[in-house]
């Protein structure tokens, strides 16, 4: 399907994390000037992947821009092959390129720091500012700080979690590596939710 100034309005009607859906998005943009998304998340789950789907669709009708702090997203999904010795790091790490190269999307690494839905502006970090007619909001998830006794985000090289794929996962590795014969190790499978790899009371883990 081909995704045109009209039709977007409705293909996004569903969609829970896109923001401010009420003023038709033709007339938003402005007389003449292609509509457009700001995505703020670069994550395979979401915000990559909805990026890519809306300029892919819309043919270059959309002005498409993603906002994510990394140039490298390693996937969580494989990672444990990696771990385990059966994959390379190198093989679990994306960098944006092909979207901004095949796909047109303005890919701009940064931080969103605020947004304003009034004036329909996204602050970043750096000092510059993004507008938008539609935003689309797909950060994951973080850490509760408190959540677990003893632990916190300054332990996270001590004590890696791995739920970041990247540094995180080779400094688990290194640690499962360097365990001695028969050392002992603590883990939680699953915890309950929120988890970032959820538990589905369908289907069990995934
Ligand atoms: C160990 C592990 C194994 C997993 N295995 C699987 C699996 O086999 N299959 C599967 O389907 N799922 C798996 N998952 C779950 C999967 O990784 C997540 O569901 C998925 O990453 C969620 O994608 P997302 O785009 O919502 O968020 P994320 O992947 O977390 O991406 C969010 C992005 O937003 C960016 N961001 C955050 N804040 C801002 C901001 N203020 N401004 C700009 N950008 C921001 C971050 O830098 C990040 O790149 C696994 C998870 C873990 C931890």
């Amino acid at each position: 399907m081909k995704l045109n100034r009209r039709g977007f309005l409705g293909a996004t009607a569903g969609a829970a994390a896109a923001a401010s859906l009420s003023a038709p998005m033709a007339q938003a943009s402005g007389m003449g000037k292609p509509p457009r998304v700001v995505v703020i998340g670069g994550g395979a789950g979401g915000g990559a992947t909805c990026a890519r789907y809306i300029a892919k669709d819309s043919k270059g009708e959309i002005d498409v821009t993603l906002v994510e702090p990394t140039r490298t997203y390693y996937t969580c999904f494989f990672s444990n092959l990696y771990m385990a010795g059966f994959r390379e790091l190198g093989s679990i790490a994306h960098s944006y390129g092909k979207l901004a190269s095949e796909y047109g999307i303005n890919v701009v690494h940064d931080w969103a720091v605020n947004i304003d839905r009034e004036a329909k502006t996204v602050s970043l970090a750096g000092g510059g500012t993004l507008t938008y007619d539609r935003l689309v909001l797909s950060p994951g998830i973080d850490f509760v700080d408190g959540a677990v006794p003893g632990w916190d985000v300054t332990k996270q090289n001590a004590m890696p979690h791995a739920y970041k794929a990247g540094s995180q996962s080779e400094l688990l590795k290194a640690q499962v590596e360097a365990m001695p014969e028969g050392g002992t190790f603590a883990m939680v499978a699953p915890p309950p939710n929120p988890f970032r790899c959820r538990r589905d009371p369908m289907s069990g883990f995934r």
